[in-house]
Protein backbone atom coordinates (compact mmCIF):
# COMPACT_ATOMS: atom_id res chain seq x y z
CA UNK A 1 0.00 0.00 0.00
CA UNK A 2 1.22 3.44 -1.00
CA UNK A 3 2.08 5.68 2.41
CA UNK A 4 -0.14 8.25 3.31
CA UNK A 5 1.09 12.24 3.72
CA UNK A 6 -1.32 15.17 4.54
CA UNK A 7 -0.84 18.08 2.16
CA UNK A 8 -1.44 21.15 4.64
CA UNK A 9 -4.00 23.01 2.31
CA UNK A 10 -7.35 22.98 0.74
CA UNK A 11 -6.07 24.71 -2.40
CA UNK A 12 -6.43 22.32 -5.65
CA UNK A 13 -3.42 23.80 -7.60
CA UNK A 14 -1.02 23.05 -4.48
CA UNK A 15 -2.47 19.16 -4.16
CA UNK A 16 -1.65 19.01 -8.22
CA UNK A 17 1.54 20.56 -7.69
CA UNK A 18 2.96 18.26 -5.21
CA UNK A 19 1.69 15.37 -7.19
CA UNK A 20 3.54 16.45 -10.49
CA UNK A 21 6.81 16.45 -8.31
CA UNK A 22 6.24 13.73 -6.46
CA UNK A 23 5.27 11.60 -9.72
CA UNK A 24 8.46 12.97 -11.04
CA UNK A 25 10.35 11.45 -8.65
CA UNK A 26 8.95 7.76 -8.92
CA UNK A 27 7.30 7.99 -5.58
CA UNK A 28 4.30 6.13 -4.54
CA UNK A 29 2.65 8.47 -2.13
CA UNK A 30 -1.02 9.08 -1.41
CA UNK A 31 -1.77 12.63 -0.90
CA UNK A 32 -4.61 13.86 0.99
CA UNK A 33 -5.39 17.30 1.27
CA UNK A 34 -7.34 18.88 4.38
CA UNK A 35 -10.56 18.54 2.81
CA UNK A 36 -10.12 15.00 3.91
CA UNK A 37 -9.72 16.59 7.08
CA UNK A 38 -12.92 18.88 8.27
CA UNK A 39 -11.88 18.97 11.43
CA UNK A 40 -8.42 20.23 11.35
CA UNK A 41 -7.71 23.33 12.99
CA UNK A 42 -7.35 26.59 10.93
CA UNK A 43 -3.38 27.58 11.82
CA UNK A 44 -2.84 31.06 12.10
CA UNK A 45 0.85 31.70 10.59
CA UNK A 46 2.28 33.95 13.59
CA UNK A 47 5.66 33.24 12.97
CA UNK A 48 8.16 35.83 11.24
CA UNK A 49 9.67 33.47 8.92
CA UNK A 50 8.52 31.66 5.99
CA UNK A 51 9.98 27.74 7.30
CA UNK A 52 8.88 28.84 11.19
CA UNK A 53 4.64 28.86 9.63
CA UNK A 54 5.53 25.82 7.66
CA UNK A 55 6.50 24.20 10.36
CA UNK A 56 4.01 25.77 12.96
CA UNK A 57 1.05 24.20 9.80
CA UNK A 58 2.76 20.78 9.36
CA UNK A 59 2.74 19.96 13.17
CA UNK A 60 -0.41 20.75 14.08
CA UNK A 61 -1.49 18.73 10.95
CA UNK A 62 0.10 15.96 11.68
CA UNK A 63 -1.11 16.10 15.18
CA UNK A 64 -4.24 16.27 14.50
CA UNK A 65 -4.34 13.85 11.76
CA UNK A 66 -2.18 11.39 13.02
CA UNK A 67 -0.33 11.26 9.65
CA UNK A 68 3.07 12.65 8.26
CA UNK A 69 1.77 16.23 7.24
CA UNK A 70 3.38 18.68 4.90
CA UNK A 71 2.89 22.10 4.49
CA UNK A 72 4.39 25.06 2.92
CA UNK A 73 4.25 29.10 3.64
CA UNK A 74 5.62 31.76 0.85
CA UNK A 75 5.88 34.85 -0.02
CA UNK A 76 7.49 37.96 -1.68
CA UNK A 77 10.58 39.54 -0.31
CA UNK A 78 11.05 43.02 -2.23
CA UNK A 79 14.61 44.77 -1.64
CA UNK A 80 13.97 48.14 -1.34
CA UNK A 81 10.83 47.23 0.98
CA UNK A 82 13.98 45.42 3.56
CA UNK A 83 12.64 41.91 2.33
CA UNK A 84 9.17 43.15 2.91
CA UNK A 85 5.88 42.08 2.50
CA UNK A 86 7.44 38.77 3.23
CA UNK A 87 5.59 36.69 5.41
CA UNK A 88 2.63 39.23 5.36
CA UNK A 89 2.45 38.92 1.49
CA UNK A 90 -0.43 37.39 1.53
CA UNK A 91 -2.59 39.68 4.10
CA UNK A 92 0.14 42.51 2.72
CA UNK A 93 -3.00 45.25 2.03
CA UNK A 94 -4.78 44.39 5.14
CA UNK A 95 -7.67 41.47 3.77
CA UNK A 96 -6.62 38.28 3.38
CA UNK A 97 -5.86 37.13 0.13
CA UNK A 98 -6.95 40.15 -2.16
CA UNK A 99 -4.13 39.34 -4.75
CA UNK A 100 -5.34 42.83 -6.62
CA UNK A 101 -4.93 45.32 -3.48
CA UNK A 102 -1.75 43.87 -2.54
CA UNK A 103 -0.05 43.82 -5.79
CA UNK A 104 -1.42 47.64 -6.22
CA UNK A 105 0.57 48.30 -2.72
CA UNK A 106 3.64 47.24 -3.50
CA UNK A 107 3.32 48.88 -6.90
CA UNK A 108 2.88 52.03 -4.91
CA UNK A 109 5.12 51.60 -2.23
CA UNK A 110 7.99 51.23 -4.60
CA UNK A 111 6.62 53.65 -7.33
CA UNK A 112 9.96 56.00 -7.04
CA UNK A 113 12.71 53.14 -6.85
CA UNK A 114 14.51 53.47 -9.92
CA UNK A 115 14.65 50.27 -12.32
CA UNK A 116 18.75 48.93 -10.93
CA UNK A 117 16.99 48.51 -7.54
CA UNK A 118 13.79 47.05 -8.28
CA UNK A 119 15.14 43.19 -7.27
CA UNK A 120 12.89 40.95 -5.36
CA UNK A 121 12.45 37.53 -4.86
CA UNK A 122 9.84 34.98 -4.41
CA UNK A 123 10.70 33.02 -0.97
CA UNK A 124 9.39 29.33 -0.27
CA UNK A 125 10.00 27.02 3.20
CA UNK A 126 8.29 23.39 2.69
CA UNK A 127 7.95 21.82 5.93
CA UNK A 128 6.89 17.48 7.09
CA UNK A 129 5.91 16.62 10.43
CA UNK A 130 5.69 13.17 11.68
CA UNK A 131 3.43 12.29 14.39
CA UNK A 132 6.25 11.28 16.48
CA UNK A 133 7.88 14.34 16.48
CA UNK A 134 10.46 13.88 13.56
CA UNK A 135 10.54 17.09 11.66
CA UNK A 136 12.47 18.77 8.27
CA UNK A 137 12.35 22.00 6.50
CA UNK A 138 13.67 22.79 3.35
CA UNK A 139 13.34 26.28 1.17
CA UNK A 140 13.35 27.30 -2.22
CA UNK A 141 13.78 30.56 -3.78
CA UNK A 142 14.17 32.37 -7.48
CA UNK A 143 15.24 35.83 -7.77
CA UNK A 144 13.93 38.35 -10.49
CA UNK A 145 12.91 42.20 -10.26
CA UNK A 146 9.86 43.63 -10.23
CA UNK A 147 8.34 45.90 -13.29
CA UNK A 148 6.24 48.90 -12.72
CA UNK A 149 2.67 47.37 -14.42
CA UNK A 150 1.07 44.35 -14.55
CA UNK A 151 1.59 41.49 -17.50
CA UNK A 152 0.09 38.49 -18.00
CA UNK A 153 -2.90 36.26 -17.66
CA UNK A 154 -1.61 33.55 -15.54
CA UNK A 155 -0.27 32.62 -11.95
CA UNK A 156 -1.62 34.43 -9.03
CA UNK A 157 -0.48 37.20 -6.54
CA UNK A 158 2.32 39.46 -7.60
CA UNK A 159 3.11 36.95 -10.74
CA UNK A 160 1.92 39.58 -13.02
CA UNK A 161 5.14 42.11 -11.66
CA UNK A 162 7.54 39.37 -11.30
CA UNK A 163 10.65 38.77 -14.30
CA UNK A 164 13.00 35.93 -13.26
CA UNK A 165 16.10 36.78 -13.41
CA UNK A 166 17.06 36.20 -17.12
CA UNK A 167 13.95 35.93 -18.24
CA UNK A 168 11.87 38.40 -20.24
CA UNK A 169 8.38 37.35 -19.20
CA UNK A 170 6.76 37.61 -15.81
CA UNK A 171 5.71 34.30 -13.90
CA UNK A 172 1.96 35.43 -15.14
CA UNK A 173 3.04 35.26 -18.65
CA UNK A 174 4.25 31.13 -18.16
CA UNK A 175 2.61 28.27 -18.22
CA UNK A 176 2.20 26.60 -15.32
CA UNK A 177 4.69 24.00 -16.12
CA UNK A 178 7.52 26.41 -16.80
CA UNK A 179 7.12 28.43 -13.78
CA UNK A 180 7.23 25.17 -11.85
CA UNK A 181 10.64 24.58 -13.06
CA UNK A 182 12.19 27.48 -11.79
CA UNK A 183 9.49 28.13 -8.86
CA UNK A 184 10.73 28.82 -5.28
CA UNK A 185 7.58 26.44 -4.66
CA UNK A 186 8.69 23.43 -7.17
CA UNK A 187 12.45 24.22 -5.49
CA UNK A 188 11.54 23.48 -1.87
CA UNK A 189 8.91 20.96 -2.92
CA UNK A 190 11.53 19.11 -5.49
CA UNK A 191 13.90 19.32 -2.30
CA UNK A 192 11.86 17.76 -0.12
CA UNK A 193 11.52 14.79 -2.06
CA UNK A 194 14.23 12.97 -0.81
CA UNK A 195 13.49 13.89 2.75
CA UNK A 196 10.17 12.48 2.30
CA UNK A 197 12.22 9.39 1.22
CA UNK A 198 14.29 9.77 3.87
CA UNK A 199 12.00 9.73 6.21
CA UNK A 200 9.09 7.41 5.13
CA UNK A 201 11.58 4.75 3.90
CA UNK A 202 10.07 5.46 0.31
P1 LIG B 1 0.84 31.17 0.90
O1 LIG B 1 2.19 30.52 0.95
O2 LIG B 1 -0.16 30.34 0.18
O3 LIG B 1 0.42 31.64 2.27
O4 LIG B 1 0.99 32.46 -0.02
C1 LIG B 1 1.51 33.66 0.44
C2 LIG B 1 1.31 34.81 -0.53
O5 LIG B 1 2.56 35.04 -1.17
C3 LIG B 1 0.31 34.63 -1.65
O6 LIG B 1 -0.97 35.05 -1.28
C4 LIG B 1 0.87 35.54 -2.71
O7 LIG B 1 0.49 36.86 -2.45
C5 LIG B 1 2.37 35.43 -2.50
N1 LIG B 1 2.94 34.37 -3.35
C6 LIG B 1 3.46 33.20 -2.95
N2 LIG B 1 3.89 32.47 -3.98
C7 LIG B 1 3.59 33.20 -5.07
C8 LIG B 1 3.77 32.95 -6.47
O8 LIG B 1 4.23 31.90 -6.92
N3 LIG B 1 3.35 33.93 -7.29
C9 LIG B 1 2.80 35.09 -6.85
N4 LIG B 1 2.59 35.35 -5.57
C10 LIG B 1 3.00 34.42 -4.67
Amino acid sequence: MAAQIVLATRNRKKLDELHRILDAEGMDVEILSLDEFPDAPEVAETESSFAGNALLKARAIAEATGLPAVADDSGLCVDALNGMPGVLSARWAGGHGDDAANLDLVLAQIADVPDRRRGASFQCAAAIALPDGTERVVEGEITGSLLRERRGENGFGYDPIFVPIAHQVTTAEMTATEKDSISHRGRAMRALAPVLRDLLGL
